[in-house]
């Protein structure tokens, strides 16, 4: 299987340390918010990986961090730390917070058949790790006090800036247009390994320079390291991350261990939502609990994500999500019609196909290829359990529920209590206004188009009644 490696921008060929278990680490939330879809495309692109280094016949010791202790606001190390910030808003302790937004995160990755990797440690349970960590650092030369923490010395770590090929003389500028400059930091670049808490900072921990909190890109190397050793095969993240986190993590795990700690380095390309930025002031950061409220189902979201490439930014409209959800009914229907039906393929159709899809998806998870070969088997023109039995072999690395789903077409999760979708509700109205002026060819043609959709609705004394499958 072949992979792309953002180190060496390249496409690889995947040459696991161990031959027979694949070592991954991805960056995990940090629980202090609902995740938004945007986050949950990345977990998506994670599961994909997953699923098909296991179709390639690997087994998997899986890492992704639960980070639990607050992150500061801002990318450096200066602003509010939001686990508190939430907490003070929320009246509650970061450790409710956190508690709380991890269940949520696991239910939503459950809903979206997002796989849950094989180890989720807690960054607070890890402090120890952390600080040990940091220690080894400094003895090595590579940190360094200040009076309000410990920084690493990105002048003692050459290969800096490998990943991003960060040109470090535009991160100086930058950093010292930036407002809050910490003037006691060696070069702007250099970074908190730990931070010395004021009194009134909540979560803090003793450790040999004080009461203090870890700096937030130490907990991915401790972990990393605690749990798949110095080397292993593949991280994964969003592509925020590529520039500050991961760059950080290299320096951390290198310059400690003076090997290369990572084989592989794999990014998610951003989410979208109407080709802008997600953000609290455009009231736009949707949740998946967001989706499912408005009448649609979570697999209809997974779906979406399926048919955009991970290394791609992928749009997503309300109208996407209504065509995913089209597309996943009608995918579901197609299965119900195939499942028990006993013609015969022409012989080695459905090992070809089989092979087909392998090799897409194989090549650098190019799922939105295997999802157009899934279809042209299920548009093929004959009915056979021979094509739902390829459908479910799909499935595998597709995570659509299809056996589940082949009898009864996609429903969302509570219909009485769901909205429909502001397409088909506009769609409705339309309808009811055609019907109103006695533009029954309009009316009808919407009426056609719904039922397209899978909607029927039913003119009754009292009104239009809507039927969804
Ligand atoms: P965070 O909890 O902020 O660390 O984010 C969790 C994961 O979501 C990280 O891997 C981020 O890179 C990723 N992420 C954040 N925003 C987006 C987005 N708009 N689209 C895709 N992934 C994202
Ligand atoms: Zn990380």
């Amino acid at each position: 299987m072949k992979v792309y490696n953002t180190m060496s921008r390249t496409k690889e060929e995947f040459q696991p340390i161990r031959s027979e278990c694949v070592t991954i680490y991805s960056c995990g939330p940090t629980v202090y918010n609902y995740a938004h879809i945007g986050n949950m495309r990345t977990y998506v692109f994670m599961d994909i990986l997953r699923r098909v280094l296991k179709l390639n016949g690997y087994r998997l010791r899986h890492v992704m961090n639960i980070t639990d202790v607050g992150h500061l606001t801002s990318d450096g190390d200066e602003g509010e730390d939001k686990m508190e910030k939430a907490a003070k808003s929320q009246k509650k302790t970061p450790w409710e917070i956190a508690e709380y937004f991890t269940g949520v995160f696991f239910g939503d990755l459950k809903r979206l058949n997002i796989e849950t990797p094989e180890i989720t440690p807690k960054a607070t349970e890890h402090i120890d790790v952390m600080i040990e960590f940091v220690k080894e650092l400094c003895e090595k030369g590579y940190g360094y006090e200040t009076s309000d923490g410990i920084y690493f010395d990105i002048s003692k770590f050459p290969h800096y800036g490998r990943l991003s090929r960060a040109n470090l003389e535009e991160q100086l500028a930058g950093a010292s247009e930036r407002v809050e400059v910490n003037t006691e930091k060696r070069h702007p670049a250099d970074f908190a390994l730990w931070k010395k808490a004021p009194k009134e900072h909540i979560m803090q921990w003793p450790s040999p320079w004080g009461m203090g909190y870890p700096g937030w890109h130490i907990e991915c190397s401790a972990m990393s390291r605690e749990y798949l050793g110095d080397c292993f095969d593949i991280h994964t993240g969003g592509v925020d991350h590529i520039p500050i986190h991961h760059e950080n993590e290299i320096a951390q795990s290198e310059a400690l261990t003076g090997k290369r700690s990572v084989n592989y380095w794999m990014h998610g390309e951003f989410l979208l939502v109407d080709n802008g930025k997600m953000s609290k002031s455009l009231g736009n950061t949707y949740t998946i609990s967001d989706l499912i409220e408005k009448g649609y189902s979570p697999l209809a979201y997974r779906y979406f994500c399926l048919n955009g490439n991970y290394r791609n930014k992928l749009n997503f409209t309300w109208e996407a999500l209504d065509a995913a959800q089209v597309s996943l009914n009608r995918l579901y229907e197609a299965l119900a019609k195939h499942k028990n039906a006993e013609e015969r393929l022409p012989e080695g159709t459905a090992e070809e196909w089989k092979k087909e899809f392998t090799d897409a998806v194989s090549d650098d998870l190019n799922v939105p290829l295997g999802l157009g070969i899934l279809w042209k088997a299920l548009r093929f023109p004959v009915k056979s359990k021979e094509i739902y039995d390829f459908a479910l072999f799909t499935d595998q690395i597709l995570g659509l529920s299809m056996e589940e789903n082949a009898e009864k077409p996609a429903q969302n999760e509570n219909p009485q209590e769901a909205e429909l979708s502001p397409e088909i509700r506009e769609l409705v109205n339309q309808r009811t206004e055609a019907k109103k002026r006695k533009d029954f060819k309009t009316a009808d043609a919407i009426r056609d188009r719904l039922k397209e959709m899978g909607v029927t609705l039913i003119d009754t004394k009292e009104g239009v009644k809507i039927v969804t499958e």
